[in-house]
């Protein structure tokens, strides 16, 4: 890539929750692949990622914290800065699911998922919006789902979580816009990563979602990379509250 491309993140500095694994792993390959150094947050090992890391060639951190709380969060965005030198992307990608009817959906579980996937996203993006709003710049995508714009079955609050990313990522828009921060999502389709183990382990529900996938397969976590890049970098820099869709044509049917 050219220093001249729209889509170059050289000198970026960007903040992945939940890059050990999944489609937070393939972002975080994607932005280094792009030039961006790269903050590593997750309360599980990141020795895999950091392999993957390795051939881009840029700095890499790595920050034990559990998101289920709002406790570290504003010590993310300080040690970042204190780190790599700044913060310029933050990725809102941590996420849980509970599977349950909801006749029968616990308080225990609504407040476990709502708590990593809708609090402890809003106040990292405020903690990360404070600086971004103080240097007129910054860049921030939040991980949606197809649950911000469907129903879904028996995940009550993950579909309540989702839906709630999706307001919140036009509200951060709407206020920050014209400060110079970006806030946009992605909503993933239907990706093979340990969120959706369940699924394609039951045949029928297997089936029926490939049944509808234009694309005729589950995505690959690194086939979200080039959304990220693209939302996280100045080619986006007119975009502001969209939630963007990468499902291999699900919402399309
Ligand atoms: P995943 O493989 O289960 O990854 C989830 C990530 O979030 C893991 O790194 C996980 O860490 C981390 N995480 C969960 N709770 C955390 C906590 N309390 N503190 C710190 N990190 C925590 O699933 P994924 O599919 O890649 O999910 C990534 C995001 O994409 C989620 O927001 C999910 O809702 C969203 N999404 C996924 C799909 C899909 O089809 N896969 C579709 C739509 C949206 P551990 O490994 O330590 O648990």
């Amino acid at each position: 890539m050219t220093d001249t491309s729209p889509f170059d993140l050289g000198g970026k500095v960007a903040l992945i929750t939940g890059a050990n694994t999944g489609i937070g792993q393939g972002i975080a390959v994607a932005l280094a692949a792009a030039g961006a150094d790269v903050v590593l947050v997750g309360r599980s090992a990141m020795d895999e990622t950091r392999a993957l890391l390795a051939p881009h060639g840029t700095r890499v951190h790595e920050i034990r914290a559990d998101l289920s709380s709002t406790a570290p969060l504003a010590g993310l965005v300080g040690e970042t800065v204190a780190t790599l030198g700044g913060l310029d992307i933050l990725v809102n990608n941590a996420g849980i699911i509970r599977r349950a009817d909801a006749v029968d959906y616990s308080e225990a579980d609504w407040d476990a998922v709502m708590d990593t996937n809708l609090k402890s996203l809003f106040f990292l993006s405020q903690a990360a919006g404070r600086h971004m709003i103080a240097q007129g710049a910054g860049k921030i995508v939040n991980i949606a789902s197809l649950l911000s714009f469907q129903g879904g079955i028996r995940i009550p609050a993950y579909t309540a979580s989702k839906s709630g990313v999706a307001g919140l990522t036009r509200l951060l828009a709407c206020e920050w816009a014209a400060k110079g921060v970006n806030v946009n999502a992605i909503a993933p389709g239907y990706f093979v990563t340990n969120n959706t183990e369940a699924l394609r382990a039951d045949p029928d529900r297997n089936g029926a979602i490939l049944g509808r996938i234009p694309a005729g397969r589950w995505g690959k976590p690194a086939e979200i990379g080039g959304a990220a890049v693209f939302l996280a970098s100045g080619a986006s820099d007119y975009i502001n509250g969209v939630v963007l869709p990468v499902d291999g044509g699900w919402l399309a049917r």
